[in-house]
């Protein structure tokens, strides 16, 4: 286990306090809103630095959580919150092929 899998692993641990019965709460990072982390979507940072939508959730790495919701990755984009998650800078093209996902996630989901 990784230093950062342990932090994640312990904020995850202190976030489920008091709420033990229900699924774990992520926080989106686009609107800010703690939501099930069923109805969010991952981004996920390999370790080789590929970003991308990781849908079954169980993908390796560091992982960011969104809203199934395209204005919320359009409010990533803009203030480009994952630079802030990652802590790098994600170039544009990952903002824009993400999107592109998300927009075609959220077309199968309505
Ligand atoms: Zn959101």
């Amino acid at each position: 286990m990784t230093l950062t899998h342990m932090r994640e692993w312990l904020m995850a641990k202190t976030t489920s306090i008091g709420k033990t019965k229900h699924s774990p709460q992520r926080m989106c990072i686009g609107c800010r809103t703690m939501k099930d982390r069923k109805e969010l979507i991952r981004v996920v940072k390999t370790k080789d630095g590929g970003i991308f939508l990781d849908e079954s959730g169980n993908g390796q790495g560091r992982g960011a959580y969104l809203c199934c919701d395209l204005d919320c990755m359009k409010r990533v984009e803009k203030t480009r919150g994952l630079d802030r998650t990652f802590k790098m800078t994600v170039p544009i093209e990952v903002y824009e092929a993400l999107r592109n996902e998300m927009e075609e996630i959220a077309c199968k989901t309505k």
